[in-house]
């Protein structure tokens, strides 16, 4: 496993696209807001092309803020980078960059990759290469990109249109990278009210892991949620759970309870189907709840930590989940993101 982007040495000054980039994840990573962080990934996107000579002369002349995208507190951060300076603001924010989480970095170490993620094709803040970038950066062999499905409207949800285009955009990434690290071809789909998944079958065959969720009437009647989350364990598409009981337990979206359902039953199903259940990495989610957790587990399921990133920075909240997960002592080989990614393609492709 490759040294973690969040564990390199914090004075080291680094050119100005990768320090724009490193104070973005960092931000990202404490869930900052996202409209600030915005500003630091938009004027690393706007020097990227530009030949190193001219981003320095600019500094030297204090014309950077003439591009678009650059105003001056990203102008001070690249003048300070191509001055070999660590800026301030990276240097604060190195100071509380430790782990997010105690207690798992022994699982979270052998995570291989992570199988649920979004980028700006739905409801994410980047774009996938940049997802993909980030995921190298942190020893992941594997991200598989989740984007969410059309019903989802909310989210800007891929019609198979759009899936279609997106899985040819996947393609041409991979073909620049040298098979090390894979993006892997996913999907998060709405499980609908009936248990059936928002998306056709054909298309849900085209990719590689797919990700079941329900996001819609979360208070439905119990029997009904249990025969709906049932509905779509059974289907031989679906991978893995996603956050199964919808809850919201902090931050800026408030709070909502846990959907109800039968848990034993839905948990029984997904382990006869070899569905993996979800731990969902979000602090704010928190999903399953160590109860259910530790019923999930009893009951001989699969496990993936997932982080559920809609930025780059946020993939790195795995710590949380391993350390849920090494608290409730769970098998590490119960858990699929630990398998290699050809096990992993095996297991995904396993029931179709
Ligand atoms: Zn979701
Ligand atoms: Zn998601």
């Amino acid at each position: 496993m490759a040294e973690s982007t969040s564990s390199q040495a914090p004075d080291q000054a680094r050119g100005p696209v990768a320090t724009l980039r490193r104070i973005a994840f960092l931000m990202e990573r404490q869930r900052e807001e996202t409209r600030r962080i915005e500003a630091f990934r938009k004027a690393a996107r706007t020097i990227l092309p530009l030949p190193e000579e001219d981003v320095r002369r600019r500094a030297a002349d204090g014309t950077l803020t003439e591009l678009a995208g650059i105003g001056p507190s990203t102008a001070a951060v690249i003048t300070d980078a191509c001055n070999g300076v660590v800026p301030e603001r990276l240097r604060a924010l190195e100071e509380t960059a430790g782990p997010l989480a105690t207690g798992g970095e022994e699982l979270r170490a052998r995570l291989r990759g992570d199988l649920h993620s979004h980028s700006d094709w739905s409801d994410g803040g980047s774009p996938l290469e940049e997802m993909a970038m980030t995921a190298m950066e942190l020893g992941h062999d594997y991200l598989v990109l989740t984007d969410h499905s059309p019903r989802l409207r909310v989210a800007n949800g891929l019609s198979a249109e759009r899936l279609t285009r997106q899985l040819a955009v996947v393609d041409a990434v991979n073909e620049h990278l040298d098979g090390t690290f894979t993006l892997l071809k996913g999907i998060e789909v709405d499980i609908l009210d009936d248990g059936s998944l928002d998306q056709t079958p054909e298309m849900l065959g085209r990719l590689q892991v797919r990700v079941a969720s329900v996001h819609s009437k979360l208070k439905m009647e119990a029997p009904q949620m249990t025969r709906r989350m049932i509905g779509a364990v059974r289907n031989p598409h679906t991978n893995v759970l996603g956050h199964c009981t919808g809850r919201l337990v902090t931050g800026g979206r408030g709070t909502r309870p846990q959907s109800q359902f039968d848990a034993r039953a839905v948990f029984t199903a997904c382990a006869e189907e070899g569905v993996a259940v979800e731990i969902n990495s979000r602090p704010e989610r928190r999903d399953p709840p160590t109860r259910l957790l530790e019923l999930a587990r009893d009951t001989g399921c699969l496990f993936s930590i997932d982080s559920d990133a809609h930025a780059p920075g946020q993939l790195d909240m795995l710590d949380h989940g391993a350390a849920r997960a090494t608290e409730a002592g769970i098998d590490p080989d119960r858990i699929v993101n630990t398998w290699e990614r050809d096990r992993l393609l095996a297991w995904a492709a396993s029931r179709l």
